[in-house]
Order: C-alpha cells, then structure tokens, then sequence
C-alpha cells in the first residue's frame, strides 16, 4: 500500500481545536498519514491561551531529524512557531532535509488575542521562511504585518501584498479573506501569473477556532498526495467550508470546527 506522508511543525493547542491537534485531524480525514514536530506547548481551551511553553530549537531539530531521516515525509506544513530562534533552526532544518512542498502558515496571534510569535521573528519568517514556502496562507491581518501595509481591504490592496509576498520568495500566496467584512469569504490565491478566487458563503459563528490551521493542514494532505497546489488549494477550501459550516458546539467560548464535516 502506498501512503502519503505528511509533517506538521506547530505548537500543541491542548483544547485539541487547533495546532498540531487540527493539523493531524485533517490529515487523517484527508487519508494522509501524519507525522508531528511540537515547537511549544500551549495550555488552551475554547476560552483563550492561558500558557505557552516553547520547546529548546535543539529538541525540535531532534524531533524533525527523527522523522525525516526514517519515515519521510511528502509535505511539510509549518504553524506557531513562537521566535526567531525556533524559526532559523526550522529553516535550517527543511533545507538540510532538502523538504519539498511546505506549506507556511503564517500564524501571528489566536483569536482571543495571545500571541503566538514574539514580534521580534516577523523579520525572520520573512528572511528565512517565506523563500522555502510553496504555499503561504496568510489572513489579512498576517498579510498586513509581513508586508507592513497599514491596510489590506480592497481587491488591489490584495493584489498587491500577494505580490509582494511572491517577490519575497513563496512560490504560491492564498490571501484568505476570513477576517473581510465582504458577504462572501474569499481567498485569493496568487500563482506569481495570475490572481484564482475561491469563494464560500459567510458562516456568522464564534466556532472557528483553528480554521487557519485547519486549511493549511488540507492543503498539506493535498500536496502530499500528487495534487497541484490549485487542486490543493481547492480541495481545502471545500474541506474549512464543510468544517466551519457544521460546529461541534464543544466549551463556552470560540469552539473547535468540526474535521468530520
Ligand atoms: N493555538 C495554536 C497552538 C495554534 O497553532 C493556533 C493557530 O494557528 C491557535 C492556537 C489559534 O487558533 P485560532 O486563532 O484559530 O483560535
């Protein structure tokens, strides 16, 4: 039997709603067998990050060294990655490891406000990882950060920092426009030629923690198993909708989406 393979590198949501929880849920949904690299613990429910842990570089080299010189992978996909210490031994790492199809999500800040990268490593997401990502998944607060636009609302402003982050190295953008006041939510994803929207209807619900993680995890799978990154892209924009559309109603506060939709 052949079995694809993928690798998340991430933080641990304890409330099992995002991070490396989500990103092995929909591996395992999307018939990919996952593997996981843990670069912080955070003590998390559906009510907010109450502690985050973040593990030495040299035991997430160990951990990534482990896998990749015995079980392979066939996509990797980056999460919380906390500083610019874990970022440069990540980096350094995929390179070493030769990785192919890495899927960066760029992740900043979770929705009850923690942060979850230090300010200090924007610079370093941007030196060191956006030249390896086959994909980058920002939301348009990300966007905004890493292109240091004041403002990215309207179809050019999203244009425009696709390029950007294209010039900067990613071969692929998806600007996601979940955090849009728009009626629809749409992505953009930008293949350094030309700008495909991928749209969904707008689900008014508190119950979309980890969506991010959850989105870059499926375009990972879809990676792993031979697709096109458009066919990747696609396929997780169906499999987030399906999650989003259906919530789990689990804890009193942003609750988990729901992997089985
Ligand atoms: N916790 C961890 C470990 C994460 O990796 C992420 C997102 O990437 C979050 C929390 C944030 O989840 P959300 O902002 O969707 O609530």
């Amino acid at each position: 039997m052949e079995v694809s393979r993928a690798l998340t590198i991430a933080g641990s949501d304890s409330g099992g709603g995002a991070g490396i929880q989500a990103d092995l849920k929909t591996f395992q949904e999307l018939g990919v067998y996952g593997m996981s690299v843990l670069t912080a613990l955070t003590a998390q429910n559906t009510q907010g990050v109450h502690g985050v842990y973040a593990i030495p570089p040299e035991f997430i080299a160990q951990q990534i060294d482990a896998v990749l010189t015995d079980i392979g992978c066939d996509a990797v996909k980056t999460g919380m990655l906390f500083d610019s210490n874990i970022i440069e031994m990540v980096a350094h790492k995929l390179k070493e490891h030769n990785v192919r199809n890495y899927v960066l999500d760029p992740v900043m800040i979770a929705k009850g406000g923690a942060p979850l990268l230090l300010q200090e490593a924007v610079e370093a997401v941007k030196e060191h990882l956006l030249p390896l990502a086959t994909v980058v998944t920002p939301n348009l607060p990300e966007a905004e950060v890493l292109t240091g636009m004041k403002e990215i609302k309207t179809r050019e402003q999203i244009e425009e920092a696709a390029r950007m982050l294209h010039d900067w190295g990613a071969q692929n953008v998806v600007v996601k426009g979940g955090h849009s006041e728009e009626d629809m939510a749409t992505d953009l994803l930008y293949d350094g030629r030309e700008f495909i929207e991928l749209s969904s209807a707008r689900f008014h619900t508190q119950h979309t923690h980890g969506t991010g993680c959850t989105f870059a995890a499926a375009i990972a799978s879809g990676l792993a198993t031979g697709k096109t990154v458009h066919t990747a892209v696609e396929q997780a924009k169906r499999f987030i909708t399906a999650a989003i559309s259906n919530p789990l109603g689990i804890g009193h506060g942003h609750g988990p989406t729901n992997h089985w939709a």
